[in-house]
């Protein structure tokens, strides 16, 4: 019997590489997949003939039934690649598709026997569009016959078209339509990824519902359900989905499900805060003495003073680490604010005090680049740091282990991979996380676990990201901000220029100009090596693109390579010889996002830059504009900048709008305030990347939305705190179930502490 937590593989029509394509939105289980909601909706209950197409507006998402013809290929100027065209006309027999499909086109025919005109027959035909085109589409055009069509259509020079529809053939058999999926209902969209159609994703969830619906179990104790008025889980789940009772108008989500699945995401984050905060309360922290003289003694070696935003955090910091009660603060800054000095001066404040303390970064590239900086202003005063990264051999493993044991080693640096072993502290005190957005709840709750004596480790995070203020009470309800909300003197705006795929010139001149000033560039790429998977074989990668660059647009130019797949000891290296200046640019993928700090470099190129969240872009650039020289940022994208009389559409429902991708990036042009993008960024993306809870398994929003379910927070809100009220630590019968989903989030997180 295949169950909930089957492997998607088990699912008939997904194989190995499907199920790789899924993994990569973290679907892996049936039930992951039945726990996907789709995005939005698309009204596809009316079927249209062709020939009444020239009557819908501009944009229209329709839904085509018609017959394939003259399908071709159309050489593209000056281009390699090909287009794809075909026509989509009325059935042969002009039959209707009966009163309920085709009740927005009447019947006409006695208007099409008189068409002779050429123009005519071309404006009763849809014209259908494929611009990147793969190898075995034309011969599947050219099978096809009967098919139901679906995409936006534009008009151009008065003839309808459609850039890459979703196609489904069908079987001819006169009035008795066959059921579908995805037409002839309202159709779910789910946020896709290259090489998984909406089709595919659909299908698979569809047979990934029947497994698991039936089995699942509500988890909303059954009195709460009816004081709230909330819909079982069952039909929540399958509605949202495959909406039935949708009232008519516009599709969205269907009000009551939506509401069901909304309160439980609510309920369940609301619960684990509010347990956190009982927990919280009965923790004990040690207090701080401020001695101020390590911390007095690093400052002098400073090549600049701090700012006054960087005083006033330290201050703010150094008051809760002089209470008992655990500190919890956030330290929001844009990047190249300072929050790492920061978090080094207060660390050496700590370490003057006899305390331990561990700095965690998301990247091992990122924890490397902070202990060479660290070191250098830590070793001369006498103080020892270690850097625990995966690459050690056992044997100096060992040595730092032993070190942090006896409390000789002050400072770990490292990835969170710090707070998942099981290393023995002589005394930790302060925990300082970089870059918070990409730790979890449950990497907060794993920290608070190690602790080994009486005393829970301060905690200090920091973030570039910034909490859109929207967020940030309701979701850290018990966190302190503080925002360090000046950048140092020195800096400069960073000229950001988004740059179409055709003017790449510019950028590899303005490159070659940067260095023979004697500065440095970075060059960065979405994928390591140029793939094949549909959708994708466009984009350039790090590794072919390399090759082309030594040998053609910046020969002469010293180039060197670094990606995730690159070793450890290699990857110090590299960046070391950067940093000295023996390479003049740097072809990367993201790992070099978050902390390098280079002085030098004063251009940042992204390739595909449309493949990025704003906020990423936003580290990215600043990377650049550190030592004070003029800096430049430069996004290149191959999408198509929009002008309406092109007539070359490219748009379908698995791609951005081409409008919407250029005044994404557009963003970055006007605005180096990484608020503004923050918020920008979570209009589009959800809020998870914030919460840091898609990575981590914890109740994350996949549906709610913090401003516009102000109301459905407020109630969870309410259900959450009575519920703890009456029961504190869940042991009542009637909270049995909600008692059992607290344990699978801590068995997890048990797992990710003793691992093995
Ligand atoms: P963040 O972590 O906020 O991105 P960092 O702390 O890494 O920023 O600082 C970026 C760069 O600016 C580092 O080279 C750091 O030494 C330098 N820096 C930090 N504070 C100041 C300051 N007050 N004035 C000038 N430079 C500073
Ligand atoms: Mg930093």
């Amino acid at each position: 019997m295949i169950g909930p937590n089957a492997l998607l593989q088990t699912i008939r029509g997904v194989g190995p590489k499907k199920a790789a394509l899924f993994a990569k939105k973290e679907l892996v289980t049936l039930r992951d997949a039945a726990e996907f909601y789709p995005f939005r909706y698309e009204d596809r209950r009316h079927l249209l003939r062709p020939s009444k197409i020239i009557q819908a507006p501009e944009n229209a998402l329709l839904t085509i039934r018609g017959h394939l013809r003259d399908v071709r290929e159309i050489p593209l100027r000056g281009q390699k690649k090909k287009m794809v065209e075909a026509w989509l006309e009325d059935s042969a027999d002009g039959a209707d598709y009966g009163e309920d499909h085709g009740k927005n086109c009447r019947g006409d025919s006695a208007n099409r026997e008189a068409s002779t005109d050429r123009a005519d027959h071309r404006r009763r035909r849809v014209q259908l569009l494929w611009f990147n085109s793969y190898a075995g589409l034309l011969p599947r055009l050219q099978s096809l016959n009967s098919v139901v069509a679906t995409g936006a259509v534009r008009f151009f020079r008065n003839q309808a078209q459609i850039t890459h529809p979703e196609l489904e053939p069908i079987r001819e058999d006169g009035e008795n339509l066959p059921q579908s999926l995805h037409w002839g209902r309202i159709v779910p969209i789910y946020s896709a990824t290259q090489g998984l159609s909406q089709r595919s994703i659909r299908e698979v969830i569809a047979q990934c519902l029947e497994v698991v619906v039936p089995v699942l179990e509500d988890e909303l104790p059954d009195y709460i359900r009816q004081r709230y008025k909330l819909m079982p889980i069952q039909s929540a789940v399958r509605e949202i989905h495959f909406p039935q009772g949708m009232e008519s108008g516009l599709p969205e989500f269907n009000p009551k499900a939506l509401h069901r699945l909304i309160f439980e995401e609510f309920f369940k984050f609301q619960l684990l805060l509010q347990m956190e905060r009982q927990d919280n309360a009965q923790q004990q922290s040690a207090k701080l003495r401020v001695k101020n003289r390590y911390c007095q003694q690093a400052r002098t070696e400073l090549p600049f003073t701090l700012t006054n935003a960087q005083e006033r955090v330290i201050i703010e910091i150094l008051e809760d680490l002089q209470e008992e009660k655990p500190m919890h603060r956030l330290v929001q800054g844009d990047v190249g604010s300072g929050k790492t000095m920061v978090a080094s001066l207060i660390a050496l404040e700590a370490i003057d005090h006899g305390w331990q303390c561990a700095l965690m970064a998301p990247t091992e590239t990122l924890a490397e680049q902070h202990f060479i900086n660290i070191e250098k202003l830590f070793c001369p005063l006498g103080i020892e740091c270690a850097l625990l990264t995966s690459s050690l051999r056992k044997k100096q493993k060992n040595s730092i282990l032993r070190g942090i044991a006896a409390g000789s080693i002050s400072l770990v640096v490292g990835t969170h991979a710090i707070i998942r072993d099981s290393i023995e502290w002589k005394q930790l005190r302060l925990a300082i996380i970089d870059e918070q957005h990409r730790f979890g709840v449950r990497q907060r709750m794993a920290l608070r676990n190690r602790q080994q004596d009486e005393y829970t480790p301060h905690l200090l995070t920091m973030t570039a990201t910034p909490i859109p203020r929207s967020l940030a009470l309701t979701a850290f309800g018990d966190l302190d901000v503080s925002t360090i909300d000046e950048l140092p003197a020195n800096r400069k705006p960073i000229a950001t220029k988004v740059l179409p795929g055709e003017e790449r010139q510019k950028l590899y001149n303005l490159i070659h100009r940067e260095v023979k000033l004697g500065r440095q560039a970075y060059l960065v790429f979405p994928l390591i090596k140029q793939s094949e998977a549909k959708g994708m074989e466009h984009l350039r990668g790090l590794e072919e693109e390399f090759e082309y660059l030594q040998k053609g647009p910046l020969k002469g130019l010293k180039l060197i390579a670094l990606h995730g797949k690159t070793s450890t000891p290699e990857r110090q290296e590299i960046m070391q010889n950067f940093k000295d200046g023996k390479y003049d640019v740097l072809l990367s993928t993201t790992v070099i996002e978050v902390g390098i700090d280079v002085p030098n470099a004063t251009v940042m190129a992204v390739e595909h830059a449309d493949r990025f969240g704003l906020s990423q872009l936003h580290q990215l650039r600043g990377r650049v504009g550190r030592g004070g020289h003029e800096s430049f940022c430069v996004l290149v994208t191959d999408i198509q900048r929009p002008c309406d009389d092109q007539g070359i559409l490219l748009f379908s429902e698995a791609m951005e709008d081409p409008s919407t991708t250029w005044k994404r990036l557009q963003a970055m042009e006007q605005s180096q305030d990484g608020f503004v993008l923050a918020e920008e960024d979570l209009k589009l993306r959800g809020p998870g990347d914030f919460l840091g809870t898609k990575q981590s398994g914890s109740p994350s929003f996949r549906l709610a939305d913090l401003q516009r379910d102000r109301e459905i927070l407020e109630s969870a809100q309410d259900a959450a705190c009575s519920l703890l009220e009456e029961d504190p630590k869940l042991n009542l019968e009637k909270h049995q179930t909600i008692r059992q989903f607290f344990g699978r989030i801590r068995e997890n997180l048990g797992e990710t502490i003793h691992p093995g």
